[in-house]
C-alpha cells in the first residue's frame, strides 16, 4: 500500500504544508464505515469522525452517490442562479430546525464563516445605535477568522491577531452572570449547547431557558452555535431542541455535511428580515455539489433513524466507558453522540496516544478531557471494538 517510507511523508508534510498544525498522527489513505486505514495498512477504529463531521462514517453508499449524481449534472454555479438542491436542502433546514414559515437560510462554506454571518447578523440589530454589546461565553470556540477569534471566548488563540472586531465581552456560564450581563444595549448572546472545544462542557441546568427568556426580554438575538452539536450528533436534530427552545439563530457546518464543506446560518422569525439584498455573499455558497451532498447526508440520517440511533449509542456508550471502572476516569460530559471524558489526571494526550496505538482514534480536547464523537451510523459491534481497544488504551498508561 505504502508509495513512499513513513519518515518520507512526514517530511514532505514539514516542508510543503503551513506549520499552522501539530504534525499529522498518521497518514490516511482510505475509508468504510466507521474505520479508516493508514499507509501502512493500520486498520482504525474512528471515534472522532473528523471531529463530528463523518456523520455517516467514511463512503456511505449514499454519500458516494450524491456525489457522483451531482458532480456529473451540475457542479457549481454563480450565485445569480438558483438550483433545486440547493431549494430543498433550504426547506430541508427550516423543516428540522423548526423554523416555520418566517425561517431562511444563507449558505456558507464552514463553521467559522456561518459564525462570521450571524455576527454581521448581530450588527444589523442595533435598535437605533442602541445595541453596542455582543455576548459570548469565556472558553467558547466559534472558528478562527477574525470576526470568529472576536466571538471566541479563548484569549490566547485572539492575543497574537489583535486588534480583532470590537464590542464582544465575555460572561461566565452561570446564571448570575447571565442576568447580570443581559440589558437592552445587548444585540446579541452567542452560545453553543455543549462547549465542544473546551472540553465538552455541558451549560448548567436551565442556563438555555433562562437565556431565552431573557433575551426575549430585552430585544436580544439568541444566536446558538450548533456547528458541533446539530445535526443529530447530541440525539436530537439541534441540541437547543432538548430544551424545547427556539433560537433567534442557529450557525451549522460541521455534521450537515458528511465531509463535503458546507455551513448555514438559519434565522428564525423577524431575525430572518435583518439582513437586506447585497449585504452579504459567497462564491461557492451553497452550490448544487455541496448542498445535494448534505440533502443525502441529512435524508439518511432521517430515514435510519439516526438522530435516535446518536441517542441511544450514546447511552450505550456512556455505560461502557462507567462500566471501565479505570481510576482515570472521573465523569463522562457531553449528550448524544458527543461526549467528554474527563479525567483525574491531566493525561489526555498521553491518553489518546495511547489509543491511537491500539488502533482507536479519539481526541484530547484539552489536557484532561478525551473528545468522543463517532459518525452517527455506530452499532453494536464497534462499540464492542471501543470497548476492548479503549480498555487496553487505559489499562496502558
Ligand atoms: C468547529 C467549530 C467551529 C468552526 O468551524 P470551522 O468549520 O472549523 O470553521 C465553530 N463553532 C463550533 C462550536 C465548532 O465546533
Amino acid at each position: 500500500m505504502a508509495d513512499f517510507g513513513t519518515e518520507d511523508w512526514r517530511n514532505r508534510f514539514s516542508d510543503a504544508m503551513m506549520h499552522t498544525i501539530a504534525p499529522p498522527l498518521a497518514m490516511l489513505v482510505r475509508g468504510e464505515g466507521c474505520y479508516v486505514w493508514d499507509d501502512e495498512g493500520t486498520e482504525y477504529l474512528d471515534f472522532l469522525a473528523g471531529i463530528a463531521v463523518n456523520s455517516l462514517g467514511h463512503a456511505h453508499p449514499d454519500l458516494v452517490a450524491a456525489v457522483t449524481d451531482q458532480v456529473g449534472r451540475l457542479a457549481h454555479v454563480a450565485n445569480y442562479f438558483a438550483s433545486p438542491p440547493q431549494l430543498e436542502l433550504a426547506e430541508r433546514l427550516k423543516r428540522i430546525t423548526g423554523t416555520g414559515p418566517a425561517g431562511r437560510v444563507y449558505f456558507c462554506n464552514s463553521g467559522a464563516e456561518a459564525n462570521e454571518a450571524a455576527f454581521k447578523l448581530a450588527r444589523l440589530n442595533t435598535a437605533g445605535g442602541r445595541r453596542t454589546r455582543i455576548l459570548t461565553l469565556h472558553e467558547s470556540f466559534h472558528g478562527r477568522t477574525m470576526g470568529a477569534l472576536a466571538l471566541s471566548g479563548k484569549p490566547a488563540m485572539r492575543e497574537p491577531f489583535l486588534p480583532v472586531p470590537g464590542g464582544v465581552e465575555h460572561i461566565d456560564a452561570t446564571l448570575a452572570a447571565l442576568e447580570a450581563a443581559l440589558d437592552d444595549t445587548v444585540a446579541a448572546l452567542f452560545l453553543e449547547p455543549v462547549q465542544g472545544e473546551a472540553g465538552v462542557i455541558d451549560l448548567p441546568d436551565g442556563f438555555l431557558l433562562r437565556a431565552r427568556e431573557l433575551c426575549t426580554r430585552h430585544g436580544v438575538l439568541l444566536i446558538i452555535d450548533e456547528v458541533q452539536t446539530g445535526a443529530g450528533r447530541t440525539g436530537a436534530w439541534f441540541a437547543y431542541q432538548h430544551d424545547g427552545i427556539q433560537p433567534d439563530a442557529a450557525t451549522l457546518a460541521k455534521g450537515i455535511g458528511g465531509g463535503l464543506p458546507i455551513g448555514a446560518l438559519v434565522t428564525f422569525g423577524a431575525a430572518s428580515e435583518l439582513f437586506q439584498r447585497g449585504q452579504h455573499g459567497s462564491t461557492y455558497a451553497g452550490n448544487p455539489l455541496v448542498t445535494a451532498t448534505a440533502n443525502a447526508v441529512l435524508g439518511t440520517i432521517e430515514r435510519d433513524g439516526l438522530v435516535e440511533n446518536a441517542a441511544h449509542r450514546g447511552d450505550q456508550l456512556r455505560e461502557i466507558i462507567t462500566g471501565l471502572g479505570s481510576p482515570l476516569i472521573a465523569e463522562v460530559r457531553g449528550r448524544g453522540l458527543l461526549l467528554g471524558v474527563g479525567l483525574t489526571e491531566p493525561v489526555a494526550q498521553r491518553l489518546a496516544a495511547a489509543a491511537l496505538s491500539h488502533g482507536l482514534i479519539v481526541n484530547a480536547a484539552n489536557e484532561s478531557t478525551i473528545r468522543i464523537a463517532p459518525p452517527l451510523i455506530v452499532g453494536d459491534a464497534e462499540l464492542a471494538e471501543f470497548e476492548r481497544r479503549f480498555g487496553l488504551a487505559l489499562a496502558s498508561l
